[in-house]
């Protein structure tokens, strides 16, 4: 889950930043509107959270822009005590939900998930693929009755995986999901970490869940049938 905050007091934008990386979400901050707009409009984000007064740029504006565009990602709108009217045009221009400054983080943090649920349907539930399980909530994973420990980029990891399972994702889509823009792509990490998961998951199983699609990227498969693979093996 990658989100965007767009916010020009740099002591929010950073603690907001500092929870959700706790919430193991990948963060990119945009600190004024013009690059808010272009970040939104460049990377696949799950959620945006926007600030109203920005510089260069209104986050009314960039709501407007987005939606103009048919970018339909959840945007979560931040605004001043008593801007009743910036909230109702903030509606219906095409945000999703609003908090009003100051809020506590719990319910930052409880707004965001409501939004990320909404956007993927069942997104609270356990995911379940195979013998493998993950709990959103508690943050466990298991394979068949053993428990994985993993580390938060090994989590982030395996839920997009697990969420995209028997779909071919290509390096740059896992990026874009699990890493933020400071990524390099000429870095072999996601192959690093996908070995990392390979260990905890798949080593020592019969049937190895984790398929390397040469060339293209990985597939998290769950059947476990003979079914040929993508490059025409029997897996
Ligand atoms: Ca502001």
């Amino acid at each position: 889950m990658r989100i965007l905050i767009v916010e020009d007091e740099r002591k929010v934008s950073n603690f907001l930043r500092q929870a959700l990386e706790e919430e193991r979400y990948a963060v990119d901050q945009s600190f004024n509107g013009e690059d808010g707009l272009i970040f939104a409009e460049t990377y696949e984000y799950d959620l945006v959270i926007l600030d109203l007064m920005l510089p260069k740029m209104g986050g009314l504006n960039i709501i407007r822009e987005l939606r103009k565009k048919g970018v339909k990602m959840p945007i979560l709108v931040l605004t001043a005590r008593d801007a009743i009217r910036d909230k109702v045009k903030a509606f219906d221009l095409g945000g999703d939900d609003y908090l009003t400054k100051p809020f506590s983080i719990e319910e930052f943090i409880a707004r965001v998930r409501a939004l990320l649920r909404r956007g993927s349907p069942g997104q609270a539930g356990i995911l379940k693929v195979a013998d493998l399980t993950l709990n959103p909530v508690k943050r466990e994973a298991f394979r068949g009755l053993k428990k994985i420990e993993l580390t938060n980029k090994e989590y982030a990891l395996l839920e997009y995986l697990m969420r995209n399972s028997d779909r071919v994702l290509t390096r740059s889509m896992i990026s874009e999901h699990v890493w933020n823009a400071d990524f390099d792509t000429e870095t072999n990490v996601i192959d690093v970490y996908i070995t990392y998961l390979r260990n905890k998951i798949d080593k020592g199983e019969p049937h190895r869940m984790i398929q390397t699609i040469r060339g293209v990227g990985y597939m998290l498969r769950g059947e476990y049938n003979d079914h040929p693979d993508q490059t025409g093996h029997m897996v």
